[in-house]
């Protein structure tokens, strides 16, 4: 186990010295992160993160390793162990934590550790993924410590994909516009969002996107934070944005609901929930509370 207060340093030097990763896999101390299917190992509100003597028997079954970086003076791994079909019977991992979705537990978590896993998450999401070449349809096979993937046919490089995508908070005089997605749990609203298309600035998108999804015009708009969100890979920009009217007209394709609501509604919310402190949606609305 390793201390919460050491950052991670992603030490991408490590990546192609292959002298230097061959100690730390050959270092019972080496950290790893495992990832079974999109879920990680968590116990009492913390990342579980045994080490290379502990775990090491998944990686001599040849389950993939991607370089995470540095803890400290110890180097960390994300080990996926997707192949484990039933991950309650083997011993190893029982023993030391439950597989939970890092959706729901982040919130207990800290920063350290929600950031590593979602690190770890979104990696190896994408190795699974791109197991054939989007050139030629050839093998892919890992290179650079898990940073890159080359096809064993025609050579080509493929690298690790972040999808950019907006969110925003919609404010008109002193109310703000949540929607719910058919999709989100029973109850949750949220800040609109959608997905940034080829070509376009981010402006642009937030702009087109509220004009689809709720028929509103913006002006005003400004960037607030970004939150790295690998559910599956995306880079969520978070923004702020001002409707010209308040006549909401309803993409019921996309939405189920979208309406106005007042500070006073969301301090005390009854019979709705926004999205948990974790999230970017949580931030933007509790700076429209501040605005006040
Ligand atoms: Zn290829």
């Amino acid at each position: 186990m390793s201390d919460d207060d050491e950052t991670l340093d992603r030490a991408a030097h490590v990546r192609r010295d292959g002298e230097k990763l061959d100690a730390h896999l050959n270092d019972g101390r080496t950290i790893l992160v495992p990832v079974w299917r999109g879920q990680h190992l968590v116990a009492e509100g913390r990342a579980v993160l045994p080490t290379m003597e502990e775990l090491g028997a998944f990686v001599d079954r040849g389950f993939e390793l991607a370089w995470l970086g540095m803890l400290g003076d110890r180097g960390c791994f994300a080990l996926d162990i997707s192949p484990v079909e039933r991950p309650k019977e083997e011993e190893r991992l029982r023993e030391v934590g439950e597989l939970s979705d890092l959706r729901f537990v982040a919130a207990m978590m800290s920063d350290r550790d929600v950031s590593l896993l979602k690190f770890a998450r979104g990696l190896l999401h994408w190795h699974r993924n791109t197991a054939f070449c989007g050139k030629c349809g050839g093998k892919t096979k890992p290179r650079e410590a898990g940073h890159v993937r080359e096809c064993t046919n025609c050579g080509a490089k493929h690298f690790p994909r972040t999808d950019p995508a907006v969110m925003m908070l919609v404010t008109h005089g002193d109310r703000c516009l949540l929607a719910r997605q058919a999709g989100f749990p029973q109850g949750m609203v949220s800040a609109l969002a959608g997905f940034v298309e080829p070509g376009e600035r981010v402006e642009e998108c937030v702009e087109r996107e509220t004009m689809e999804e709720v028929g509103l015009r913006v002006r005003n708009i400004r960037y607030f934070d970004s939150q790295g969100w690998p559910f599956p890979q995306s880079l969520m920009l978070g923004y702020r944005a001002e409707a010209e009217s308040d006549e909401i007209r309803l993409d019921e394709d996309e939405l189920e609901e979208a309406r106005w609501y007042t500070r006073a509604e969301l301090e005390s919310p009854q019979g709705f929930f926004y999205p948990p402190p974790f999230s970017l949606a949580h931030h933007l609305i509790q700076s429209f509370l501040d605005d006040d």
